[in-house]
């Protein structure tokens, strides 16, 4: 293991390729613990066909993360007011297969709920799946990708017929328009950023960039033009775009009637979003809406780019929609440089959704909810007919919810950390201590999440385990290990799979190494629009494939889908949608004037646990803070660097005041990444809510009413 390795960055979906080699005094032994080791040498992948050869600070500070704080062996107590006392893996297993078997006797399977996450492999996400869904027979496994990506999922689903990006990195060099809206890709996806600020800058006279964000983000100051709207005012904005491309003429109506279906229920509702009311309605100048749509109706190739902005909203899946019906009425998918591209957020939120990581979704794109594809898996897994529950499991707050009213018996968490991420934190944090026995199973401790946990389970993490993992344009990557894992860590698919062995389940869980776990999971893809049948970790060992890659073809040749423009809906056409805006879920009244918004930062991840501990980038986001528009901050008398407190109705956090024009008046922004480990009150989940999409369960998390008033002067 002393050679270079080609791995993936295990941060954002942008997915960058890595090169990793030992620094030169590991040769000769390494520290099974993994104490002091040295830090590794990571470099960008010249070769990786999606970054080639770039990475962002966090990839390539990455190795400095590996040996600090991990958890190291399993560890178990009967209460949380316990210390934790190491165990065996033995006793663990022991106690994990005891607990489930219990919970299922009294409660029955559906009280047993894996929560999971996009930094899991392809693997570990399969493993599981076949545990919960197919041993158990309960469909309460969901990712953190219910709070990412869930609503670009229902959109693809509802539009397009099925889930996946139609689009590839290659369109960002080909475009004539980008669409930005709700995504600051220059910070949270800098690479897909970096490109795509080459071209434009290359080709400024002829290629233009729209950013849609109530923040003049860095993503925003490079653009041609800033649509900051008012939060919730999307759907305003994008039929009001409609509006104009239909009254200008900018309609390809040959593809409109021959590609897709339910255009005049579209067309009756764009007649209400004229330029004069949309503007007022988004806060933005008339000029400004009908430069928008000129850009789009004039650009041969207009690419569109959202991420949380859009998807963490109660209005989630219309917006993809409203996104996609500007696609639609242009003619523009399903061609080089054109099409809806929603970035995910996670390394393995595109693998978590291929392979049904989510309580509605079964493996290649099923639904649970699909007799035909619930028994097909069933077959192919070999369990009996009726196994998989036709019903959806229990979303990421709907486990939330469930320990509350005592119907969720066992927690096991896997790879994410809920007790900051998930919405009103105070009231999840609440649920948590009730949490009848809860199994944490990370590569880090302490994390806040551990503090709520029964039984810590150890997991291998990057680079101690070999696995796939997809990134935003469908390409699929070997993450291969490059060093044991530290103490008695595992892979988090060997540890699902002993726990199915032992819960009387065996016969299925065969799998001596991750290749094998793949191989038989592939095969649930065949026929499908994610068909990976070509794809094994030997060729993936040569070079990254992006799917769909049937083992019928001979090259691998899937940059975009729908080329021949026939979508993946039952009579080939995509459809076309017809939503009002409604508009946020909390607005401002006058006891909660102020929206706030979050994001991140360019240098953190998440919830920190592992950027919190690597220097460079504590140096550069050293603490949060918050955004207040100069004339918001001039009524309260809040200067630069007072500390300031924010207030929702479910709580409250304090934070050092910005005061900056970056963010719109009445609009306030934090940071998302502090947690209770970094200090008091400063935790911005704290003060989101958990009204969530009807269609995608996704929380809409970019936005809450609150109040602000100053605490100290600096
Ligand atoms: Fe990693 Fe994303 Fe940065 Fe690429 S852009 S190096 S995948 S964090």
């Amino acid at each position: 293991m002393t050679d270079t390795t080609k791995t993936l960055c295990p941060y954002c979906g942008v997915g960058c390729g890595l090169e990793v080699s030992p620094p030169a005094q590991l040769g000769k032994a390494i520290n099974r613990d993994g104490q002091g080791d040295p830090i590794w040498k990571v470099k960008g992948d010249r070769n990786h066909p999606s970054s080639q050869g770039m990475v962002c600070v966090k990839g390539a500070t990455i190795a400095e993360a590996i040996d600090k704080n991990r958890l190291r062996y399993p560890m178990l107590r009967d209460s949380l007011d316990e210390p934790f006392r190491r165990v065996s893996w033995d006793e663990a297993y022991e106690c994990i297969v005891h607990r489930i078997q219990s919970v299922c006797a009294t409660q029955g399977a559906d009280a047993v709920c894996m929560y999971g996450s996009g930094q899991m492999q392809t693997e570990d996400y399969y493993v599981a799946q076949k545990l919960l869904k197919g041993c158990l027979g309960t469909n309460n496994f969901d990712s953190n990708s219910r709070l990412c990506m869930s609503s670009a999922v229902a959109g693809y689903v509802q539009s397009l017929g099925a889930d996946g990006p139609p689009c590839c990195y290659e369109d960002l060099d080909l475009t004539d328009c980008a669409f930005i809206i709700g995504s600051n890709a220059a910070e949270c996806h800098p690479i897909v950023f970096n490109r795509l600020q080459k071209h434009h800058k290359k080709n400024h006279n002829v290629v233009k960039m729209i950013v849609v964000d109530p923040r003049r983000t860095p993503t925003a100051e490079v653009a041609d033009l800033h649509l900051a709207i008012h939060p919730g005012t999307d759907i305003d904005l994008l039929n009001g775009i409609a509006h104009l491309l239909l009254r200008w003429g900018y309609f390809e109506s040959e593809f409109v009637s021959e590609c897709t279906a339910n255009f005049p229920a579209f067309a009756e509702v764009i007649p209400h979003y004229p330029p004069e009311v949309v503007a007022k309605r988004c806060g933005i100048a008339v000029e400004d809406l009908e430069t928008a749509a000129r850009y789009w109706g004039t650009s041969k190739r207009v690419l569109s780019l959202w991420s949380m902005g859009v998807n963490q909203s109660t209005e989630g899946t219309a917006k993809v929609r409203s996104i996609i019906n500007l696609h639609l009425m242009t003619g523009q998918i399903g061609k080089p440089g054109c099409g809806p591209f929603s970035l995910t957020g996670q390394p393995n939120a595109m693998g978590g959704r291929e392979v049904g990581g989510l309580c509605n979704l079964l493996p290649g794109y099923r639904h649970v909810q699909n007799a035909q594809d619930r028994a097909e898996v069933e077959q192919f897994w070999g369990v009996p007919a009726g196994r998989i529950s036709p019903h959806w499991g229990r979303t990421a707050w709907e486990m939330i919810t469930g320990l509350e009213t005592g119907d969720v018996g066992l927690l096991w968490i896997v790879a994410t950390n809920p007790a900051v991420s998930l919405p009103d934190i105070k009231r999840t944090q609440a649920a948590l201590l009730r949490s009848p026995f809860t199994v944490y199973q990370d590569a880090y401790y302490p994390t806040e999440t551990a503090a709520y946990a029964h039984l810590l389970l150890p997991a291998a993490q990057w680079g101690e385990k070999t696995g796939t993992m997809t990134n935003s344009e469908r390409v699929v990557t070997l993450c291969k290990a490059f060093r044991p894992p530290v103490g008695e860590a595992k892979p988090d698919w060997e540890i699902v799979a002993e726990v199915g062995r032992r819960l009387g389940f065996a016969d299925k869980f065969p799998f001596t190494n991750s290749a094998e776990v793949f191989a038989e999971y592939v095969q649930l893809t065949r026929d499908r629009s994610c068909d990976m049948t070509g794809i094994s970790h030997a060729k993936l060992a040569q070079s990254p494939l992006q799917w769909p890659c049937p083992d019928t073809w001979a090259n691998n040749n899937s940059k975009r889908l729908y080329t021949d423009l026939r979508f993946a809906t039952p009579d080939g056409r995509a459809r076309f949608s017809a939503y009002h805006s409604k508009g946020l879920a909390e607005p401002p009244n006058s006891e909660y004037p102020f929206v706030l918004t979050n994001g991140r930062l360019y240098g953190h991840w998440h919830t920190q646990t592992r950027t919190g501990r690597i220097e460079k980038i504590q140096q550069m986001h050293p603490q949060p803070f918050i955004e207040i528009h100069p004339r918001d901050a001039a009524k309260l008398e809040i200067q630069e660097h007072d500390l300031v407190e924010v207030r929702s109705r479910r709580g409250k956090a304090q934070f050092p005041a910005k005061v900056t024009k970056a963010i719109s008046p009445g609009t306030l922004f934090v940071p998302m990444h502090w947690g209770a480990l970094w200090g008091d009150e400063t935790e911005a989940n704290a003060l989101t809510h958990p009204e969530c999409d009807p269609d995608s369960h996704q929380p809409e998390l970019k936005a809450c009413a609150v109040q602000l008033s100053l605490v100290v002067q600096k």
